[in-house]
């Protein structure tokens, strides 16, 4: 069984693993929607080298944010992800996330619905949280 103790120091060890700068611009274009120019201009970097700073914090962010999601679902994984996980090989199992077209697939939509979700969910708080439309039923 695995522990989300252990995960959540997976995805903390892959932010801690970007530097101050890199973690600030991600931070400013997934959290507070500062485009990349904006984002160079901030932290004194020409809009490339932005460009290329926030999207490699995000490729990290969203590899560990993935897993995440994934190993909490526990669903719809190819038989070799989800014998890493049972066997606590997280950092492996990050790794098969990239090389496996099954997973990467599971990870861009998990990744997705959190994005969708952290962006547009902040100011209010829906007390109905669930499927937003029922058919009748016959
Ligand atoms: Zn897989």
């Amino acid at each position: 069984m695995l522990e989300l103790g252990e995960l959540a120091s997976l995805v903390r060890s892959c932010v801690a693993g970007l530097s101050v700068r890199d973690a600030t611009a991600v931070e400013m274009v997934t959290y507070l929607g500062f485009s990349s120019a904006e984002v160079a201009a901030a932290l004194g970097l020409t809009p490339n080298a932005a460009k290329v700073v926030v999207h490699r914090a995000r490729a990290r962010l969203r590899q560990a944010l993935g897993l995440q999601l994934l190993a909490q679902r526990r669903t719809a994984l190819c038989d070799a992800f989800a014998t890493l996980l049972e066997s606590g090989k997280l950092l492996d199992a990050s790794r098969h996330t990239d090389r496996c077209p099954t997973c990467s697939a599971a990870v861009e939509v998990e990744v997705a619905a959190f994005d969708h979700t952290s962006t547009a969910g902040q100011s209010e708080q829906d007390p109905a949280a669930g499927p937003t439309s029922f058919g009748p039923t016959r």
